[in-house]
């Protein structure tokens, strides 16, 4: 998996991707991060990415000819172009925005199976839009709050999709499982000592009964998800016995804390 990252400020990632799984991922060669200062494809004698706003109004937009620039650079002109005119997409273009679609779990399988992506962070007020209409191919947002550039959302997107490559996580039944794999919110989880503060561990999990734990996971992961999540609980695939045992909670309402 490849991701080329367009920022002007390529030293924040340094540290968090040199560190853990997405380092590792690179030092086994499953995964390559290529970082790109935006700052370098300004073609004028003071280097200057971002303008005020057309119309007026405060704060000031990054340009666009840098980026369009870095873009022909890392991945030709051609592609680029074509991508937008034929809506057939090889490298997904991505616009890190608040204004963008949820960055989610299914998207971030799709971008997994292309191999290769192209994240742009913004800064300041945001992008020229004419960025979205000559080369971007999605804009993902990671949340509904606004941060101070997309170098952070970045780092989301590229932690999140390596963990999908195969061969990253040595064990990827933890994947399956994850929150928001399996379209629920992940089960609790418990580990040695046996009693902690007092608190011992639900007897199902040292039972050694195999089917009962499964079923006891599962059950924890429609709790958890109809309490916090109603909106995915709605749209998650469940089967008989999972309905069942939704139907016979008391309701939701009655169950939160007062
Ligand atoms: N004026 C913009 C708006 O209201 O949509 C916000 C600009 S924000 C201060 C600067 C940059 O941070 C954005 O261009 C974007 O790249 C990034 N950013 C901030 N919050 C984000 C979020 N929730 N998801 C993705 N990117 C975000």
């Amino acid at each position: 998996m490849r991701f080329d990252i367009l920022t002007l400020f390529p030293g924040l990632f340094t540290s968090v991707f040199a560190e853990s799984i997405v380092g590792r991922a690179q030092a086994d060669g499953l995964v390559e991060i290529h970082l790109h200062n935006i700052r370098d494809y300004t073609t004028d004698k003071h280097h200057v990415t971002d303008d005020t706003p057309y119309g007026g109004g405060g704060g000031m937009v990054m340009k666009a000819e840098p980026i369009l620039l870095a873009l022909d650079d890392i991945l030709g002109a051609e592609l680029v172009a074509a991508q937008k005119a034929t809506g057939e997409v090889q490298v997904p273009v991505i616009l890190l925005t608040p204004a963008g679609r949820p960055f989610d779990q299914p998207t971030a399988r799709r971008l997994e199976e292309y191999g290769r992506i192209v994240l742009i962070c913004g800064r300041y007020e945001g992008v020229d839009e004419r960025i979205n209409q000559l080369a971007v191919t999605h804009e993902l947002s990671i949340g509904d709050y606004v941060l101070s550039g997309g170098e952070i959302p970045a780092m989301a997107v590229v932690e999140a999709v390596t963990r999908l490559v195969p061969g990253v996580l040595g064990d990827m039944r933890a994947v399956i499982d994850d929150s928001h794999s399996s379209g629920l919110l992940e089960y609790p989880h418990y580990t040695k000592p046996a009693e902690v503060r007092g608190l011992g561990v639900p007897d199902v999990l040292t039972s050694g009964d195999h089917a009962r734990i499964t079923r006891w996971r599962r059950e924890q992961a429609l709790l958890r998800t109809r309490e916090r999540r109603p909106d995915i609980l709605a749209r998650a695939a469940l089967s008989e016995q999972d309905e069942r045992f939704l139907s016979g909670l008391p309701d939701a309402e009655s169950s939160e804390p007062g």
